[in-house]
């Protein structure tokens, strides 16, 4: 039976909430081949943080060849300067870790994130998948941004796939998680004063938080041990939304407030 123009276009629309974001890349190859990955799993937006070659990685006939049908996803890719510029809007970012990490946000495996992010899509949010280097892998700092890590739970031995293969992996999950939500999709109203929180405002609060933290004495700027990281695993465990975050700059405020300046 064919599905409906209108259910159609609410599929690609939920599809469109999607940005997999690569962070450092350095082949072209792999850009093309992302791209590719992800329109054909129907999604479309690509976004480079800080590429090695800049923006001309996208003009890259290596880039071009692995893109092959998926060339608008790649000329519609977007370069951005860092990590936290790719996630402008963002409400829910998942990182991609080919290790397992001691610290940082709670991790789950692919099928068991996708069904998560994709029921935050539905409700209205903004998801990102952000994948590290070829060469390094995605630093602590930048898992620290993000709500989730996912690992593949690939051989032990050997866990550490091609970028744009650990991108097909995801793109596949997100793609079965989505239409598995389809028959929710019609007659969906996200649920007022629920949203989560984007990204941007998120970091204007751990910024806001951590001042008052120091005001308080109870962080140590000169030995800050591993505060900031264990309250942004909290955090991103609660999945905070948008009134939340604003309680919270509050209660920062008031502190600063109250604290005479050192
Ligand atoms: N040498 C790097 C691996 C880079 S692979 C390291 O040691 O971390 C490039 C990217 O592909 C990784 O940063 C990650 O985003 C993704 N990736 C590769 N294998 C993965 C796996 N098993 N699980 C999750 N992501 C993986």
């Amino acid at each position: 039976m064919a599905i409906p123009p209108d259910e159609v276009a609410r599929r690609d629309a939920l599809f469109h909430q999607f940005r997999f974001v690569l962070v450092e890349t350095s082949h072209p190859g792999n850009v093309g081949a992302a791209a590719r990955a992800i329109k054909t799993m129907g999604f479309g937006q690509l976004v480079l943080a800080a590429p090695r070659l800049g923006s001309d990685v996208l003009q890259h006939p290596e880039a071009i060849a692995l893109a092959s049908g998926a060339d608008d996803v790649l000329a519609a890719t977007r370069i951005e300067p860092d990590l936290p510029a790719a996630l402008t809007g963002v409400n829910w970012a998942v990182a991609l870790s080919a290790r397992t990490r001691e610290y940082g946000p709670p991790s789950a495996v692919p099928r068991e994130s996708a069904a998560l992010a994709c029921r935050h899509a539905v409700r209205g949010q903004q998801i990102a998948f952000v994948f590290g280097s070829e060469r390094a892998g995605l630093p602590n700092e930048a898992v620290e941004l993000c709500n989730a890590l996912v690992h593949i739970p690939a051989n032990p031995a050997y866990a550490s796939l091609n970028l744009s293969q650990a991108v097909q992996v995801i793109a596949y999950e997100a793609r079965l998680a989505c239409l598995a939500e389809q028959p929710s999709l019609s007659g969906y109203e996200p649920p007022p004063g629920e949203l989560l929180a984007s990204r941007d405002e998120i970091e204007g609060m751990f910024a806001h938080l951590e001042s008052a933290l120091v005001a308080l004495d109870f962080l140590d700027p000169a030995n800050p041990k591993r505060l900031m990281t264990r309250l942004r695993r909290l955090f991103a465990r609660s999945g905070l939304e948008h009134e939340e975050v604003n309680i919270l700059r509050g209660i920062a405020k008031h502190i600063l407030q109250r604290q005479p300046r050192k």
